[in-house]
């Protein structure tokens, strides 16, 4: 459309220098929308499965992003039009009856810290307390919102919908109301398209570089040799390999995370350890520090160190530890 104003202008002999730098500033103007959203509704609302079938494995490696400090990022999805951002609100999901007020603070927090709630409810069972809760929470925000109503699919009669529309659009108003079903892959793409639409103008936050699909242990793994690498120098370059060998996730402002850090000899154990455990001390804190921003949350990280006589050489060890080459 720029390009046939541009076009137009110039048949008509008027276009100048300047003129036309502003209408090429326009047309980047009016490029792509990115942002954080966050998807929220009560459990068994689908929320899970729609991120499943929107972003995968794909999540953002270390960003020196300012706001990764904040979020939890759950996944990116990229399209021509720009950028969802997908982050963890703690504790929306919750019934409120249960939330003390330092838990609502930050409920409110992380809801305030987005540019654009995705509510998702079912829409194939009646309503209870839980949407009441989250519903509450998005009215009260004064964040614009988008209503989701999932599981169409079983939804016999789409004339069912209505009045279910109806009662959400009087009671708020939402950008959006958009009926989808995240288990059969109904109309999601057109909730990607509104989702953008909804977001600041933005060039995407982060770039391909910035993602990865490898798994989060890995990662964490990988952070923890480095910091290994960094601190021990020429001394033990070649002869580590670090496996996450727990990551507990039960307590989501505070995962566990084990890391085994393997060496092959006990002089090398000696090494990492360092004086009195002063080195891998300060290896668990540098890591941590980065684990930390990763995932946007406290960390509890263990390091341990365990000697496994040529494990380089042993195929069955290097399964066991995880390593393929
Ligand atoms: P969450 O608690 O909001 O993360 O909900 P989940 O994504 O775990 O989904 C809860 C259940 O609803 C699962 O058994 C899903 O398979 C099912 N489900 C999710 N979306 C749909 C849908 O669109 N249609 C149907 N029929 N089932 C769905
Ligand atoms: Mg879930």
């Amino acid at each position: 459309m720029m390009e046939e104003k541009k076009a137009r202008k110039r048949e008509s002999g008027k276009v100048s220098e300047n003129e036309n730098e502003q209408i090429s500033s326009e047309i980047s103007h009016s490029q792509q929308r990115s942002g954080y959203v966050a998807l929220i509704g009560r459990p068994n609302a689908g929320k899970s499965t729609l991120l499943n079938r929107l972003v995968g494995e794909k999540i953002a490696a270390v960003s020196n992003k300012p706001q990764t400090t904040r979020h939890k990022i759950q996944g990116i999805v990229t399209k021509p039009e720009g950028q969802i951002v997908f982050v963890d609100t703690p504790g929306v999901h919750k019934p409120g009856f249960l939330l003390n007020r330092r838990m609502m603070a930050a409920v409110h927090d992380a809801i305030l810290s987005v540019d654009l709630l995705v509510l998702m409810r079912d829409a194939s069972v009646s309503t209870g307390n839980g949407d009441r809760f989250v519903f509450d929470l998005v009215k009260d925000s004064g964040k614009k919102a988008v209503l989701v109503l999932n599981k169409i699919d079983k939804v016999k009669e789409k004339g069912e919908l209505l009045p279910l529309i109806e009662h959400y659009a009087n009671e708020f108003q939402f950008e959006e109301i958009l009926p989808i079903s995240a288990l059969k892959g109904e109309a999601i793409d057109n909730l990607l398209v509104q989702i953008i639409k909804h977001l600041p103008e933005s060039d995407p936050i982060f770039g391909e570089d910035e993602m990865t699909d490898q798994p989060m242990r890995m990662i964490v793994a990988e952070m923890v040799r480095e910091k290994i690498l960094q601190s021990t120098g020429e001394e033990i370059p070649y002869v580590t390999a670090v496996v996450t060998e727990m990551f507990d996730e039960s307590n989501p402002a505070m995962p566990k995370i084990f890391c085994a850090i393997y060496v092959e000899r006990a002089s090398q154990k000696k090494i990492i350890i360092g004086k009195g455990g002063a080195r891998i001390r300060d290896v668990g804190t540098k890591a941590r520090a980065d684990i930390e921003k990763l995932l946007g949350t406290q960390v509890f990280l263990k390091l341990f160190v365990k000697v496994v006589e040529n494990w380089r050489n042993q195929e069955r060890n290097l399964d066991e530890i995880g390593i393929t080459e």
